[in-house]
């Protein structure tokens, strides 16, 4: 079986497969693989770029005693920008109630920047050992927090975390425009780094960076996800990636069987120019399907929609033909400023988009921060258990400024354009209920003010913890429409981190369970006579399609590189047949016995 052959059968396609522009120039007796996991398909034969964060993001270095009073300036410079980047968020995020732990956060971050021991530790370590500001800020937060850990209380413990995001900020800060934002890389980079944040994610250009690799991370992450979007071909979980890997190497990455080869023989660089030629014809045979309508074979209409993390796939999402944006992440497209947006900028960035989808909807999801998506300006990483902790709605509600503000942008922009907002990490009807007082209010305040709005912006509901789904009937009933996010729903239905690499083979989109909770929410919003779609990855993959389907879902939503292939699927189909196919799914005991019928399925249909 050739590679492209496997690649079809079970790897949605990626956006890139590109090679160095330059000869590749091998060097012997160096060639080392590293198997990590793909999580971005696509072949790459590219340059190697390390970042070693852990090692690399902070420079240090000596200065000379004439050059102390000066980095002392350049560290209280940088203390007064990290103060007013933490009045500006106060500011922006009043509303909270006064014991609320997030406004006595901003109490010890000030206390911090004002003449604590931090300040007074850095100045006389400047002086003292003659280094450099961002080095004195890091082994002064370092002895903080040996200090905390020594004392052994949990208490302090979770007031590490408030420590080091002081000192983050206070670093990035002195390196302004030096921090690494990946802006300098060569033609078709490869990225080797230890970790990548989806901030970091977020910055990276795809005209610039062919693939990435990290030696940490796991496919459900947001740094794969994003990868996907952006059409950047990616392995994450690689352990032995910076083992012999040094910048300038030449590197293979298929990043749809999660291989990574540094320094390759000739053999390897022809073998995989092959699969990159083979992966590439198979792609441009899928374009042909952008004009087809999404049918099944008898005839029911199944609606496919894409995902957009940030303004710059919208291009790239229109050439598919979709029918709209089923999920618009909000929260990317701020993730790398140290301010929030107005408003007026995201009633710009957002009637921009709405003008380029050609007049189809688009759905506005708030920010769903917290969890592994933590902009620069909102502290929301010192939280023991991020993914249970302040996220999405539970966020948002307590700052409901910062809500008020992306509804008045999305109801402004709905005079002009067809959009719908969605509500992340839902839990219970009462979230529903305050969100939409929130909502009314906002429109009765830009009514009053003569200011043009929508009158009619349905309101969803995203299904992403199993509470919301074992209650959709009821949420049903207070909202317009519903969204699957089986990211999420996956996670907290199995308890698996879908940031940990250890459990990532126990996340299951074929668990009984899961299978059991997307059908309640599908019945639900029968019942209710209310659209729903599916938005999260298991609506972009080829052998999901069909248990979709059958358990009763007729709208999915779904990064750009993956619609063709889906609308392939959905086509070769017959929607009666999939009914009992789901049914049949639902009645079996356990995951293994759904995965093998689904295998079995698959052998058999594809
Ligand atoms: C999901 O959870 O499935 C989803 C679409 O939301 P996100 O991946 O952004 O958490
Ligand atoms: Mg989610």
């Amino acid at each position: 079986m050739t590679n492209f052959t496997k690649i079809k059968k079970v790897s949605p396609p990626g956006a890139g497969a590109q090679e160095c522009g330059e000869n590749v120039c091998i060097v012997r007796g160096r060639e080392t693989a590293c198997q990590g996991k793909g999580v971005s398909p696509g072949i790459v034969i590219g340059r190697a770029y390390v970042y070693d964060n852990l090692l690399t993001a902070v420079p240090q270095y000596r200065i000379a005693a004439e050059a102390v009073e000066g980095e002392c300036e350049r560290f209280l410079k940088a203390v007064r920008e990290t103060s007013r980047q933490f009045d500006l968020l106060w500011e922006q995020a009043k509303g909270v109630l006064e014991d609320d732990p997030v406004s006595y956060l901003f109490d010890v971050y000030r206390h911090m920047l004002n003449g604590s021991r931090l300040l007074r530790g850095v100045r006389e370590r400047i002086k003292n050992d003659l280094i450099n500001a961002e080095a004195a800020v890091q082994t002064e937060i370092n002895l903080i927090a040996d200090a905390f850990t020594a004392m052994d209380d949990a208490y302090i413990a979770s007031r590490l975390e408030d420590v080091r995001g002081v000192g983050r900020r206070l670093i990035r800060n002195l390196m302004g425009d030096a921090q690494e934002n990946f802006s300098q890389l060569p033609e078709n980079a490869v990225i080797l780094a230890r970790d990548l944040s989806a901030a970091d994610t977020a910055l990276l250009d795809p005209k610039k960076v062919a693939a990435f690799a990290t030696m940490t991370g796991s496919p459900q992450s947001h740094t794969g996800l994003l990868a996907r979007s952006l059409g950047i071909p990616a392995v994450v979980a690689a352990p032995n990636l910076l083992t012999s890997a040094r910048t300038g190497d030449i590197v293979i990455i298929d990043g749809a069987y999660g291989k990574i080869i540094i320094c390759p023989s000739q053999e390897e660089v022809d073998r995989y120019r092959k699969y990159r030629a083979d992966f590439l014809r198979w792609k441009r045979s899928l374009k042909r399907l952008r004009r087809l309508p999404s049918v099944t074979s008898d005839g029911v209409y199944v609606s496919l929609k894409g995902n957009i993390d940030l303004p710059t796939e919208v291009e790239i999402l229109v050439q598919t033909g979709v029918d709209g944006i089923g999920l618009l992440r909000s929260e990317y497209m701020f993730m790398n400023r140290n301010d929030l947006p107005s408003e007026d900028e995201q009633f710009e960035i957002l009637k921009e988009m709405t003008g380029r989808m050609e007049g189809k909807p688009v759905t506005f999801r708030t920010f769903d921060v917290g969890g592994d998506k933590c902009p620069t300006f909102l502290n929301t990483s010192s939280t023991p258990n991020p993914a249970l902790g302040v996220r999405g709605i539970r966020y948002a509600l307590r700052f409901p400024e910062l809500l008020a503000t992306q509804f008045a942008a999305v109801l402004r922009v709905a005079a002009y354009a067809d959009v719908r907002v969605l509500l992340p990490m839902v839990c219970s009807v009462e979230e529903v209920v305050s969100a939409r007082e929130i909502f009314n209010r906002v429109a009765d305040r830009l009514r009053a003010a003569g200011t043009p709005i929508g009158e009619r912006v349905p309101l969803g509901v995203m299904i992403e913890i199993p509470s919301a789904a074992l209650n959709a009937s009821v949420l049903a009933r207070h909202c317009d429409f519903m969204s699957i996010g089986t990211n999420d729903l996956i996670q907290y239905a199995l308890a698996v981190d879908r940031t940990d690499a250890a459990v990532s083979s126990l996340f299951n989109p074929l668990h009984p369970a899961v299978l059991k909770l997307i059908k309640m929410t599908a019945d639900a919003a029968r019942e209710a006579n209310i659209p729903l779609c599916v938005c999260g990855e298991m609506a972009a993959n080829v052998r999901y399609a069909p248990v979709l389907l059958g358990l009763g879902v007729r709208e999915l939503s779904m990064p750009a590189a993956n619609v063709a292939m889906v609308k392939e699927r959905i086509r070769s189909l017959r929607m009666s047949d999939m009914e009992n196919y789901a049914n049949g799914l639902l009645s079996l005991p356990s995951s293994t016995d759904v995965i093998n019928r689904v295998n079995g399925f698959e052998a058999e249909n594809r």
